[in-house]
Formats: C-alpha cells, structure tokens, sequence
C-alpha cells in the first residue's frame, strides 16, 4: 500500500471521460430532451454492464466468497423513526449560506477562501464576517451559515399531512441495523460477522456535481460488521487494507490511492474512528469509500427508541452485550466512475491516437466481439454469428460488422472489450480464427471451436485470488 501525495491524475481533464461517457453509451445526462436535470444520471448501454460487473465483483468478494458475511436487500423507505433515531433528522446537514441579492445557495466550506475550515468553523454563526467571505457569482453580502437537511422527504398514503411524510432513505446502512436481529436469529451467525447490502440512496446534496461522483440519487454498498466491542479496533484495522486491495487488484493504479484519516471534529455524529480511501480524481483527492467505527451508537439507540432486545448472546461467555458496528461504506457509481478513468490510455499507433480502456476483463462491458474481415463473404457472415451464439450462452459478446476491421478494433479499444476475434477468408478453409488482445494488440490464431474455452480460461485466470 505505497500512495503518492503528488501523484497525477489519470485523465489531466474530466471531459474526456464525461465525452467519451456519452459518445460510447455509458452515462446519459438524465431528461436531457427536457434540458437535463442537476445530479442525477442514467446509465446506457455499457454503464449498465460496467456497474452490474462492479456490483457482482463487490458481492463476490464480500458475500460470496466469505463464510462470515451475509446480504440483504432493505426498503428505500423506512419507518420515519428510523432517521430521527440515527440522528439523520437532527443531524445530517452541511452549512448553507445565502447570497442577499441573487438568492443563490452555496455550501460553506465549498466557497474559495475556505479551503482549511475545521468542523468547529464551520459551526460558526460570524463565520462568513469573519472570513468576508462574498458570493461568488457577484461578490454580494452572504448570510450567515445554516444546516440544511440532505434527506429527501415524500408522503406516504393518499394524505399528503405532516404525519405521513417519510424520507427517501440516504444511505442503505439503517436497513442492516433494524434487521440485525432477524438476520442473526436466521442465520444463526455468531459474532463477528457482516450483513452487505447495495442499493439506491439519495442525498439533496447543496453543490452536486463532478459527472457521477456527487449526485442525488445514487447507489450504494455498504458493508456492517458486527462485532464484540472490545475487538473493534483491531478488526477496523483489518478492513483497511481488504478494501484498499479490492480496488487495486481490479485495476486501480495504487499511486492513485492513500488513506485520510478523518480529524476528531471531522467525525460523523456516529463515528469513533474514520478512515477514507481516497483517490486522485482529475478534481482532486477525494472519498472513494469510507471505512468506519461506529461503536454501539446504532443499536443501542434503535434499541432504546423500538423497545426491542438488541443485544447479542454469546454462547461462549454466556454474556449479553450489544455489538459494535465496523462500516466500509462505498458506491458503485464513484467505483465505477474510478475504473473508467483510471482505465484510459492515449497512445500512438502508427501516426494516430489510440484510445483504449484497459479495464480489468471481469469490470468490461463486453468480454469479447466477433468481426467479419468481409462482410460480403455469407460464409463468414454466418461462422462469425454462430461464434456469437455460442459465447453470449456464457459471457457478454457482441458482433459488429458496420465498418472496416481496423476501425471496429478502435471501436472495441475504445469501450474496453479484452478480446476481439476475426473471422476471415482463410478461417472457412482452415477453421481457425484471429483472437486479438485489446492491450497488447497481439494476435493469436486458435481453431474456431477453441475460442469460447480460451476466453473462459483467461476470464477465470482473471479473477482475483
Ligand atoms: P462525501 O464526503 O463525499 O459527501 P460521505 O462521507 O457523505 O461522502 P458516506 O456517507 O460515507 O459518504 O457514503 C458512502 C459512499 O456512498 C461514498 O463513499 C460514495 O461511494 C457513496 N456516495 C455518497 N454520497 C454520494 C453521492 N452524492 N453520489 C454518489 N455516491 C455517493
């Protein structure tokens, strides 16, 4: 775990990705026949494909292929006492000021002069006095900072009153916390173990933005670790470099990662002990997931407000106790947001740019395309479709035949696909076919009915260990 506090991000300009995002299918603003709306975005055709394939790699490492954690899949709404026992209602907000003219909102600690504020500043009533600080549209007077709720409110029912308002949940952690008993008692875990849930979250963010890394409605995996208290420390220890290596072996450039721990008036209203992994987006330095100590501020709270029994017996010490909770707190969007970037790669190749994903093959959208040299050959035509036919039974393949061969290369370059195969006059005399390397561009001729073994080989020698 070697980070580099100077490191150079992996794309010098966001366009790029936000461009390319859009041109090959992966990230739609949403509405945008309507003139978009802020925040929130769709996933086309290869997001879709890249963030399932990061959702199933998080669940692999997380769920599947661990005897002491569990999955879940909570409701977006909750009961409303929920979110006033986690303390959301009271508590989870960011300093707001208002410029007196324009009516424009800004978050406090995002306006230029602010760059150091502590927690404590940030609570201050004279802060904007203090640091003169002026709207930076058209350097008005600013009002005095104040907290703004991120949750989204709805109603309930047909009766749109006070009683029936209920949030859109913000994170997906509370669906694990009000189900821990339920989830013990069905799986007879004992203690330490985890439930993993991933899900939609939405936050009324103040200054969204970034392309997918802050929006309003995203999606999260988070990961509660219930363990005995007096292991807390040590096994948040354990976490750190768990969740660091996940990034990396699926591609992430380590140089590109360190840790932040988080200052003490820095913590959440929840949290002992907080550590980010952090990654140098073409912005910045910024979260890519948190990993948390949460003490018992959870249950013992849900416990107190419900009237339900939390505790945990342990059947070796015969003691009942209420488990402290370790979080690692992350999300597809700013996963796979992450992948992308740090997967583009510019090269020459004989006096032109080529553009290249080099995204892990179990991340890419496509694992493999079948391209006719000719696409006026029936013959080859058909051997290429029946090809197709064959993979897509087991891994996402597509067939393309609207441009010149190296022309389709570019393309599939372009969106990440590992492995392209061509399919060409010699192949209907000696049914061999051309599999190509999307990073080496090396070429390899395999018999016709090799390929599909050869793919499936290299894409399970890809999987982590
Ligand atoms: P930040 O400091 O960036 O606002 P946070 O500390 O509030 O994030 P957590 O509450 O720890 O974030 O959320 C856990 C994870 O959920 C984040 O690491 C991120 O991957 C994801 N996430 C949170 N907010 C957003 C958002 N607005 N858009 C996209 N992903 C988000």
């Amino acid at each position: 775990m070697t980070a580099n506090p100077d490191a150079a991000p992996a794309v010098a300009n966001l366009d790029t990705i936000v461009s390319l995002a859009k041109r090959r299918g992966f990230v739609f603003p949403s509405s945008e026949i309507y003139g978009g709306i802020n925040a929130v975005w769709d996933y086309g055709p290869l997001g879709v494909e890249l963030k399932n394939n990061v959702k199933r790699a998080w669940w692999r490492a997380m769920v599947q292929e661990r005897d002491d954690i569990v999955g879940l899949d909570a409701g977006i709404l909750m009961h409303p006492q929920v979110w006033v026992t986690s303390g959301h209602v009271a508590s989870f907000s960011d300093p707001l000021v208002e410029c007196a003219e324009n009516s424009h909102r800004f978050r406090l600690d995002e306006l230029p002069g602010t760059e150091s504020l502590t927690e404590t500043d940030k609570r201050d009533p004279g802060i904007v006095e203090r640091l003169n600080l002026k709207c930076p549209t058209d350097g008005s007077k600013l009002g005095p900072p104040r907290r703004f709720n991120l949750m989204f409110k709805t109603y309930m029912g047909p009766v749109e009153d006070d009683a029936a308002v209920i949030y859109m949940r913000p994170e997906t952690a509370q669906g694990s916390y009000v189900n821990f008993k339920n989830v013990q008692q069905s799986t007879r875990k004992k203690l330490p173990f985890g439930i993993a849930q991933i899900g939609k979250s939405f936050r009324n963010e103040i200054s969204p933005g970034n392309f997918v890394f802050r929006m309003r409605e995203f999606e999260q995996m988070e990961m509660q670790y219930f363990v005995p208290p007096q292991d807390a420390a040590r096994i948040f220890e354990e976490w750190l470099p768990r969740r660091w290596n996940w990034y990396t072996v699926y591609g992430v450039t380590e140089e590109r990662l360190r840790f932040r721990e988080h200052a003490p008036d820095e913590l959440a209203h929840y949290a002992k002990k907080a550590i980010d992994v952090e990654y140098r987006f073409p912005f910045g330095w910024k979260e890519l997931e948190g990993i948390h100590n949460r003490g018992d501020w959870d249950l013992s709270r849900h416990q107190k407000e419900s009237g339900e029994n939390l505790e945990y017996f342990d059947p070796v010490t015969n003691e009942s106790f209420i488990p402290w909770i370790v979080e690692t707190a992350g999300g597809p969007d700013r996963a796979a947001f992450t992948f992308l970037i740090d997967a583009y790669r510019e090269e020459e190749v004989r006096g032109e740019t080529r553009v290249s994903l080099a995204l892990h093959p179990q991340l890419a959208p496509y694992k493999v395309a079948v391209l006719p040299l000719l696409k006026k050959r029936p013959e080859i035509v058909e051997l290429c479709q029946k090809l197709v036919r064959d993979l897509r039974r087991d891994v996402m393949a597509v067939y393309d035949d609207t441009a010149s061969i190296g022309k389709l290369y570019r393309r599939q370059d372009e969106i990440g696909t590992p492995w392209c195969v061509t399919v060409d006059v010699d192949s209907l005399e000696d049914g061999a076919v051309t599999v190509r390397d999307r990073d080496s561009m090396t070429q390899e001729r395999v018999p016709v009915e090799g390929v599909k073994r050869l793919i499936l080989d290299r894409l399970a020698a890809s999987l982590p260990l």
